[in-house]
């Protein structure tokens, strides 16, 4: 049983051939705020090509002379995929291109009544003549040649009509139906590629989506239905304002409902979205399809329990095609039993190394962090279970902290009184320090005495936000013995305090 037979109502489509166009490093590079470095390009170049995408369009080599070396670069990487540039339709932009030694050019010029009377302050009939030399001119340098219409989701369809297969008369291999503002719908792209396809004899028909409605990918899938074979795409989305359809889930539409295989090895998506999440530092939403973090994290008890019995219950896309791994996530919904089988997954086994009553502890620690709306890792059920397993042998401890409490602020020396009882006597002192957990850490120095020494201390936050889980780590040498211990508190004073309390019994035992 797969899961397009349990959807009865996905189109049945008869489409293959249909391919990925890649536009991340020209319109995904429009991004506000993003410029690549030659190297990232370069880099980002290479992985789309090891994704198995068949066009990348590798810049507008007009936009400057270091954009036409990059672009030169690229088409001169040994990629197996063709390196595409982008020239409006002008003869100085054409020119450039063929001089980055580019296997294609996409030419383009706005067609909508808004965009001739505004910005270019021409009729569609000049427009048209300028679309046909600049396709004819660049078809001249022996390269393949798509004309684009910006603006065509808001163009007359006569004269989308008329202008493609001119276009096609003058050359074009492709056309590319350009939704400039994202405002087509699946249904109107739909018609647009239907009347488009009835009237081109050979030339293939791509779609350019914008995002502004949330709309491109399916508003591209529309296209596809209604004869498109080529998407434009970026990785994560990325391009102007509300950016391009997204490759991660045009393709996985594609392959799981309509059955379509592209070129693309799908296991590969979630790396290269990482890839350029971290060199855009635009960070990938959670809830992202397809690469998102949480796309396959179940939290809910229903959830986990049901994507246990069988994963097509809540998981349309099985994880690891798409190079993701399957979550059960702890938090405040989650059961007894999940919690139980995540520590189980850990090493901890109830009734073995972790008792009843410390267990009641961890899911009620657990649950604690869930209430906050936090997200809880791994590492948090280990530092939890750590730090729970640790502090209830309390009794059998030489050292053992009655209380602390620490000062600081911009008008007072930060400050630290801690209480400790050491072999039932209780020892108070008092110390200041640059900050509070140096404050605290030497008064507890102080009445430990200098045959106990902290030799590193690393603190990490585990979580993010600033009600994260602190993890602190040290180092303490005494006796002849170097014990690391760590403990994990919500409070780096407390979180410290324990680990180096904590390090003390281990040298002292
Ligand atoms: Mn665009």
């Amino acid at each position: 049983m797969n899961w397009k037979e349990v959807c009865p109502y996905n189109p049945k489509l008869n489409l293959k051939d249909t391919y990925i166009y890649d536009t991340t490093l020209r319109d995904g590079e429009q991004t506000p705020g993003v410029c690549f470095t030659e190297e990232q390009k370069l880099n980002i170049a290479r992985k789309l090509d090891e994704l198995g995408i068949k066009q990348i369009e590798a810049g507008f080599p007009a936009v400057s002379k270091k954009e036409r070396e990059i672009v030169k670069k690229i088409a001169n990487e040994g990629l197996n995929a063709d390196v595409l540039a982008l020239s409006r339709a002008l003869k100085d932009d054409i020119d450039k291109a063929p001089s980055c030694d580019v296997d294609g050019i996409i030419t383009f010029i706005a067609t909508s009544p808004l965009h001739l009377k505004y910005k270019l302050h021409k009729s569609i009939e000049e427009v048209e003549e300028m679309g046909m030399k600049a396709v004819e001119y660049a078809k001249d340098h022996g390269l393949f040649v798509a004309f684009s219409a910006e603006d065509a989701t808001r163009t007359p369809i006569e004269d989308l009509i008329r202008i493609h297969k001119n276009a096609e008369e003058h050359g074009a291999d492709r056309v590319h139906i350009a939704d400039t503002t994202g405002c087509g719908t699946p249904q109107s792209i739909n018609y647009i590629c239907s009347e488009l396809s009835k009237n081109l004899k050979k030339a293939h028909i791509g779609v350019h989506c914008h995002n502004d409605f949330g709309l491109a990918v399916a508003n591209s899938l529309g296209a596809v239905e209604g004869g498109a074979q080529q998407i434009h795409c970026t990785i994560n989305g990325l391009g102007e304002r509300a950016g391009n359809a997204s490759l991660e889930e045009a393709v996985m539409s594609l392959k799981m409902i309509y059955g379509i295989e592209t070129s693309i090895k799908t296991e590969k998506l979630t790396e290269i979205s990482n890839l350029v999440s971290k060199l855009t530092g635009i960070k990938t939403q959670p809830n992202k399809a397809v690469v998102g973090e949480n796309s396959f994290a179940h939290e809910s008890g229903i959830h986990a329990h049901g994507v246990l019995a069988h994963a097509l219950t809540y998981e349309p896309i099985p994880p690891e095609i798409v190079g993701q791994k399957r979550k059960i996530i702890l938090g405040k919904h989650t059961g007894t039993h999940a919690i139980q089988s995540k520590l189980k997954e850990l090493g901890f086994e109830v009734g073995e190394n972790i008792s009843d009553e410390q267990f009641k502890e961890i899911i009620n620690r657990i649950k604690d962090i869930g209430d906050k709306g936090k997200m809880i890792t791994d590492a948090d059920v280990i530092a939890i279970v750590e730090d729970i397993t640790k502090r209830t042998v309390k009794s059998e401890r030489i050292v053992n902290l009655e209380q602390i409490a620490v000062m600081t602020g911009n008008k007072v020396i930060p400050t630290a009184s801690v209480a400790l009882i050491i072999n039932n006597e209780r020892y108070i002192t008092s110390k200041v320090g640059v900050g509070p957990v140096d404050a605290a850490l030497k008064a507890i120095q102080s009445i430990i005495g200098e045959k106990i020494k902290i030799k590193e201390y690393h603190i990490n936050a585990i979580t993010g936000g600033t009600d994260a889980l602190a993890e602190v780590i040290v180092k303490l040498e005494g006796y002849g013995k170097e014990i690391t211990t760590k403990a994990a508190n919500e409070d780096i004073v407390r979180a410290s305090v324990e680990a180096i309390i904590d390090g003390i019994n281990k040298i002292m035992e």
